[in-house]
């Protein structure tokens, strides 16, 4: 037990830390609430039940990095046990508790190993970073940084493995100079190990250190309280707000009130960011996973979705009091957190998005700014001025008359909603199907599929235009707006009952999107559409025996969940499915989303088709299936340099290959 000048210190100690700690922690909160309005209550309950399993079993951690992600999950499981530790260490310091023999065995046993965990859970971390230094924790020289980040870092990291170590340390040192005097306890081997190593010293040295290191353990506390709300490791308490906040489809974006003139859109500057935005960035761990997940930095570009995260952290440290109080934040976030080429270089992949374990959604950062920069600023890249003017006026970014748009089914039985009014399916093509010669031969594929089956279809014709989709990724807005009100209004009058396109992108828009427009579909792409065809039996397919290598289209898989719909499309057709070690949630991007399809490639050290199409290769299939039309484009794209690829197909025109009569 502590003496009484002990305890009245300890007191007065206590208020001060959790005085700062309270303004420090308020302000973060203020900032907080200055971002704009978003609503993310729904389905409260839900939502904290699925952040709380995703806290404890700390499944989004261990999504990579295994050996890591252990490694902090001894931190982790620790530290819950010790908010139970430093209370009952808390009582004992206080009143004349003894936490130890009966009850209190299997406590300490606990305590114990958990102890035993962190410090090994912390050294490792520590050695990793200091010591083995991977690449994970840099920057290539190009990508766009707050000034205070590159020795921020590495200094707060010092200071929060400091802090755990001297607090853990501290604690099993009490314990042990405690069992020095006592005699060992077996159910505190660890600190039982230690008191052996102090059993030459004097009880009054004994008494001394138990006391000294209590304060270790309980004064550090103390001490790094107010430091939390500068700190990363304040995730602690935001991470787990962030994951109940998170969204079920972060693609699936928000439209903006055009109506309001007054109304500043998009995010120039850091109070122009949603609430959500700013605790993305004081809930950010800064682990780089994003980064490594992200296409755009893979291949050499000056994109980083930590980066942008990171740097409006470290402005927000800077400018707290200020911002907190309502000022005006100083700079635009493209003076700190992006440049240009990062800007653009986004292909809204979303791999960032799925890969932070912290419920982070960097994706919806740069869409803010590009927002800003074209509805604001008109500033973008000139290339997509063709595209938008396309769109605009002819309804599709290739500019091509809409009298055209039905070219494409020439010579072929393809009834449109004027002879088959409420059809049972609609299919609905998409402009790069449309017009594009090598995609048009998709569509041809999906009408012998859709003629074979029996099914009641049609199509628009020349009623369908773009979705708009590669508007609102590049910021374009208004452009969206203008398309989807037409095409919502085109849908009502028809009112399929489901709609089924070969379109990732067209999917993900009618299907997410649309419903904030008035338009409320069942949608399915079309790999799902033809699994229940030959599930159903509704069509028979000549099997092939070739090896096939599925690339997982960004907004078929990770923006929509769809993953075993196009392998078992592949499978029923009877060739053998080789696996790329990036599929599924982790695919990588083919390099077409985000409206990259429609400008240059930022400058890198590589394509982002180039990487995705050589790893596709080098699993030795002859053919590369797609559920897309951009996706087969930047495959081909690949195949046209290299004289041995492989055949790229989508899944339509495998199916339609081996369709029997
Ligand atoms: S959406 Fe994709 S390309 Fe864009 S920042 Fe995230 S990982 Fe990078
Ligand atoms: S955004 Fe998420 S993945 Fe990226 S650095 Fe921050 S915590 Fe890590």
């Amino acid at each position: 037990m502590l003496t009484l000048p002990e305890k009245i210190l300890f007191l007065l100690l206590a208020a001060a830390s959790l005085y700062y700690a309270y303004t420090g922690f308020r302000r973060v909160y203020l900032a907080i609430r200055r971002g704009r309005p978003e609503d993310r209550f729904d389905r409260l309950p839900e939502r904290v039940g699925r952040a709380l399993w995703a806290v404890l079993t700390q499944e989004t951690v261990f999504k990579r990095r295994p050996l890591v992600s252990l490694l902090h999950a001894f931190v982790f499981y620790g530290f819950v046990y010790y908010l139970l530790v430093n209370l009952v260490d808390l009582l004992e310091g206080y009143f004349p508790l003894h936490a130890q023999g009966g009850l209190w065995n299997p406590y300490n046993l606990l305590a114990d190993f958990l102890t035993a965990l962190i410090l090994v859970g912390i050294l490792g971390l520590m050695l990793r970073r200091y010591w083995v230094a991977p690449k994970d924790f840099t920057w290539n020289p190009k990508v766009p940084l707050h000034e205070g980040v590159r020795q921020g870092i590495p200094k707060d990291s010092a200071i929060v493995g400091a802090f755990i170590t001297f607090h853990v340390g501290s604690r099993l040192l009490s314990k042990a100079a405690g069992l020095a005097q006592e005699g060992p306890d077996p159910f505190q081997p660890v600190a039982s190990a230690l008191a052996q190593a102090l059993a030459g010293l004097s009880p009054s040295a004994l008494v001394f250190i138990e006391h000294l290191f209590w304060w270790g353990a309980l004064g550090s506390i103390l001490l790094f309280l107010p430091y939390f709300p500068r700190s990363k490791h304040i995730h602690l308490f935001m991470a787990p707000l962030n994951l109940t906040f998170r969204k079920e489809k972060p693609g699936a974006l928000l439209p903006l009130d055009l109506e309001k003139e007054e109304e500043k859109f998009g995010a120039e500057k850091l109070e122009d960011l949603s609430w959500k935005r700013l605790l993305d960035a004081y809930a950010c761990i800064m682990c780089n996973r994003c980064q490594e997940a992200c296409p755009a930095y893979t291949t050499g570009k000056a994109l980083s979705p930590a980066a942008i995260l990171i740097s409006e952290r470290y402005e927000l440290n800077g400018i707290l009091k200020d911002f907190a109080a309502g000022k005006e934040s100083p700079r635009p976030l493209m003076d700190f957190a992006l440049n240009e080429e990062a800007l653009w270089a986004c292909t809204t992949c979303m791999a960032c998005v799925e890969v932070c374990p912290v419920g982070n959604e960097p994706m919806l950062h740069i869409l803010d700014v590009r927002r800003a920069k074209v509805l604001m600023e008109g500033e973008f890249p000139q290339e997509l001025n063709n595209a938008f003017r396309g769109m605009e006026r002819s309804g599709n970014p290739w500019g091509i008359g809409q009298d055209k748009r039905l070219d494409w089914a020439e010579g072929l039985s393809v009834p449109t909603v004027e002879e088959k009014p409420n059809p049972e399916v609609l299919y609905w093509v998409g402009c790069a199907p449309s017009y594009d010669p090598r995609a048009q031969k998709i569509a041809r594929s999906m009408v012998e599929i859709l003629n074979a089956s029996g099914v009641d279809w049609a199509v628009l014709g020349r009623r369908e235009k773009c979705t708009g989709d590669a508007a609102r990724r590049a910021g374009n807005e208004y452009l969206f707006f203008q398309l989807a009100t037409e095409n919502v209004e085109t849908l009502n009058q028809v009112a399929p009952k489901t709609i089924v396109t070969t379109c990732p992108h067209c999917f993900h828009t009618l299907a997410n999107e649309y419903k904030d427009f008035g338009g409320q579909y069942r949608v399915v792409h079309h790999s799902e559409f033809i699994a229940e065809l030959l599930r159903s039996g509704r069509i028979k397919v000549s099997e092939e025996t070739r090896k096939v290598v599925f690339h997982d289209p960004c907004y078929l898989g990770r923006h929509n969940g769809v993953y075993e719909a196009p392998r078992e499309v592949l499978k029923g057709v009877g060739l053998a499915l080789a696996e790329p070690p990036r599929s599924r949630e982790r695919s990588f991007c083919c390099g077409a989303g985000g409206a990259q399809f429609w400008k240059e490639e930022e400058p890198g050290a590589m394509r982002v088709s180039q990487n995705r199409y050589l790893e596709l290769k080098a699993t030795g299939a002859e053919v590369i299936a797609t559920g897309c039309p951009f996706c087969m484009a930047m495959m081909n794209v690949e195949t046209a340099q290299d004289e041995k690829a492989p055949e790229v197909l989508d899944l339509a025109e495998l199916v339609a290959k081996g369709l029997k009569a």
